[in-house]
């Protein structure tokens, strides 16, 4: 029999596959927050969010909700963008302070990673970097944490359904992931209204950060089908409803169609990821690059060097974008290429790293930061710090 047939493993092995998250999906869901604190038992709530989401109003929103349901809560506003360990303790110190017994997680990938991280370590020890995934810690995530709700305000990372938390560490000097099974949330509460007043730009990079993760999840080093299935879905989603939303920010199946997406691509990381996150994860400190978009810019040149390696699955991604087949197998791979670099193009976001302010001098400590970095280990094609260095040139 082929090595190949069916794309299954040989030898078939044991595969540890999970998709245990309760959703609340689509317009208007946000009114039904009060059931789910109810649901879980939460008699005070923090309330975690940032600066933007409160200046957008949806904040207030969430508190209407929850003060006319007469549930008591606590508002926590002050996560930065690209959160430090500094606004987790800062969350933990008004969790504590306030007597909480949960949380509500609300905005983009900031407040729901750094939620994820003051839930942690209300029952356990510092430091953050003890739970490094990059060196088994989620081994040291051993005791009950307590239930936390988590609702999106853009559609890009997904943490709403995935079980990890990122912050910039000190200790580590990179942008440390917490990945384990306790930091997925009770519910994830995806209101598509909630999306309706994101800027073109917040929802581009966003939006490229979620087809990031369904591109490199499916064609990352991994076995896991459903991942795969999943992760063509978000793929297909994202090429059809991306430019939808750019021109008409209210448009609802858009927007629904992205918050699926953005689902889609979390659930499927867990597959692993790829060199394009590795290189974000090294740019969004050292340059200043939002992460969605740090993500959109290098990942033209990262599928170019991943070609050789996974020409079938890359075609099939030219197909899910809209791509007639007919064309072979080699030239449909290049076509995808050529779709997801239009794609970035067309959402207006820079499709050369120097656009985007990146300096020549800095790609060395960008490189070295990356391979560091344990996406990369996903990758389909083995990749050294020259490997990356080799890609940010090319995405200069
Ligand atoms: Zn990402």
């Amino acid at each position: 029999m082929d090595s190949t047939f069916f794309d299954l493993p040989t030898p078939p092995r044991v595969t540890v596959l999970s998709w245990p998250t309760r959703i609340l999906l689509g317009p208007g869901a946000v009114k039904r927050l009060p059931d789910e604190v109810q649901r879980l038992g939460l008699t005070r709530p923090l309330l975690v969010t940032d600066a933007g989401v409160v200046k957008a109003g949806l904040a207030d929103r969430v508190m209407t909700v929850l003060g006319e349901a007469g549930i008591v809560h606590v508002l926590f506003d002050r996560v930065t963008p690209d959160p430090t360990e500094r606004d987790v303790f800062a969350g933990l110190e008004a969790y504590q302070s306030a007597g909480c017994d949960g949380i509500v997680a609300l905005g983009g990938g900031s407040p729901l990673d750094a939620a994820k991280l003051v839930q942690l370590l209300t029952s356990h020890p510092p430091p953050l970097s003890r739970y490094d995934d990059a060196t088994g810690g989620d081994r040291y995530v051993t005791h009950p944490l307590p239930p936390l709700i988590a609702i999106p305000t853009t559609a890009g990372t997904g943490s709403e359904v995935s079980r990890s938390g990122v912050a910039f560490l000190q200790d580590t000097g990179r942008k440390t992931v917490v990945f384990a099974p306790a930091l997925l949330p009770r519910a994830a509460i995806c209101d598509p209204e909630l999306t309706f007043g994101l800027p073109p730009r917040a929802t581009a990079a966003t939006g490229l950060d979620a087809f990031t993760h369904c591109l490199e999840a499916y064609l990352s080093n991994g076995f896991h089908p459903l991942a795969d299935a999943v992760a063509i879905d978000g793929i297909r989603r994202v090429a059809r409803s991306l430019p939808v939303v750019m021109g008409e920010p209210t448009h609802l199946q858009g927007r629904l169609d992205m918050m699926i997406a953005a689902m889609e691509g979390a659930m499927a990381f867990q597959k692993g990821l790829g060199n394009a996150h590795a290189l974000a994860h090294a740019l969004t400190p050292i340059a200043g690059l939002h992460h969605g978009l740090a993500n959109a810019v290098v990942l033209p040149s990262v599928m170019a060097f991943n070609r050789s390696t996974c020409r079938a699955r890359l075609a099939r991604v030219a197909l899910a974008m809209g791509e007639p087949s007919g064309a072979v197998e080699d030239v449909l791979a290049g076509i995808a290429i050529d779709r997801v670099r239009r794609l970035v193009a067309d959402a207006g976001l820079p499709t050369r790293l120097s656009h985007a302010g990146v300096k020549e001098q800095d790609l060395p400590r960008i490189a070295e930061l990356a391979f560091r970095d344990a996406s990369h280990q996903g990758n389909p094609r083995p990749t050294t710090e020259a490997d990356l260095l080799g890609i940010a040139r090319a995405a200069l």
